[in-house]
């Protein structure tokens, strides 16, 4: 099976690992430090913050900057559940917007109408590796006095108008098996507010500083070295990662470019390429379930992300009686295809091939 995610670990994260099982010191140390210094240079901030995972990213994120009860959190519905779930984790509420149809990102000319007196934070997600249109987040944001917390989970390396995406505000990334890069499970921060930064620091670590004095109510939302360590050799490889994932994605794009009855991914510049999506159209005459079969019987792994939006979501149930047709439609058409870094040219000749040939 060409598999629709793989992570891709080698002799130098395997020694790195050994490295600090014998050192005996296996909680978060050195080398947590060294990640997250290295990675606050890759995105181009002062301060990253690693954590257990990017379900905690998010949350540490919201309750740092003190979004609680009784405040608004605007946000895409077409994504994976963690980032709605943070929201809902702090007690604040989630108001989700419409996407673009195009870039499947949260539509920023939606943002306005539902802004109220109790917005505190704007949440795109950068999905699939695609930047959200932050020139426009950012105008709101300014306009409205409203906090930036960018989901970007799934975007390492993406870049909106060349500058990377975790900068524009307070950025949240995941190091999930399945993500550019991994740690096994963990997740990071990036600020370039040093207060804000210390604020993290202490809830993610039971509210302290000091070892035993405790400042805030917080948690363990720790990174060990042992993640870390795999982070720091991950980290040396992600662009020669990120860059294997667009030669095969602008691959597909060129081979199925004529293809009628499916919408190609947009691919520009600032792409990271998470995933490559394509949107299957009644006109193609077969159903995405048929589509998935054919792939499967071909050896390709494939998978739709996401089949439900959130508001549709039985957990959401507050919220489904809402429409917001952009991301019903096209949660209904969606299916990604294996792009990630071990898939080879001709794999990749394969899969273009096989859904050139679907009738
Ligand atoms: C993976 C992901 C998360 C959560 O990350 P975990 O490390 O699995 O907790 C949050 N948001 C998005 C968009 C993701 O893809």
């Amino acid at each position: 099976m060409i598999p629709i995610a793989k992570p891709i670990i080698g002799e130098e994260e395997k020694r790195a690992v050994l490295e600090v099982l014998n050192s005996g010191m296996l909680a978060q140390g050195k080398k947590v430090t060294e990640f997250e210094t290295n990675f606050a240079n890759y995105v181009g901030v002062k301060h990253a913050i690693a954590t257990s995972n990017g379900t905690t990213a998010l949350h540490a994120a919201l309750l740092a900057h003190g979004i609680g009860p009784d405040d608004e959190v605007i946000t895409t519905p077409f994504t994976f559940i963690a980032t709605a779930n943070a929201i809902k984790m702090v007690g604040a509420k989630p108001v989700f917007v419409d996407i673009e149809e195009d870039s499947l990102n949260l539509n920023p000319d939606l943002i306005e109408a539902v802004i109220t007196a109790k917005t505190k934070a704007i949440l795109p997600v950068h999905l699939f590796g695609l930047p959200a249109d932050m020139k426009k987040i950012q105008e709101s944001a300014d306009k409205h006095n409203l906090i930036i917390i960018e989901d970007a989970c799934q975007a390492h390396g993406a870049a909106f108008d060349g500058q990377k995406v975790g900068s524009f505000g307070t950025g949240c990334f995941s190091f999930y098996p399945t993500k550019n890069i991994t740690t096994g499970e963990g997740g990071i921060i990036t600020t370039n507010d040093s207060a804000l930064a210390n604020k993290i620091k202490k809830i993610i670590n039971h509210g302290s500083e000091k070892k035993y004095y405790h400042d805030c109510l917080g948690y363990n939302f720790r990174m060990t070295d042992i993640a870390a360590a795999i982070g720091i050799e991950q980290l040396k490889k992600i662009n020669q990662f990120n860059q294997k994932r667009k030669e095969n994605a602008i691959l597909l794009n060129k081979i199925l470019k004529d293809k009628q009855g499916i919408v190609l991914p947009l691919i520009n510049e600032g792409h990271s390429l998470h995933q490559y999506t394509i949107r299957i159209l009644p006109e193609l005459g077969k159903t995405r379930e048929e589509i998935i079969e054919i792939l499967k019987q071909t050896g390709i792994d494939s998978s739709v992300f996401y089949p439900l939006p959130v508001h549709k979501q039985k957990s959401f149930a507050e919220y489904n009686h809402l429409t917001l047709p952009v991301a019903e439609k096209v949660a209904q058409q969606v299916l990604s295809l294996p792009i990630n870094p071990s898939v080879t040219t001709e794999e990749i000749e394969l899969i273009g091939k096989t859904i050139k040939e679907l009738v």
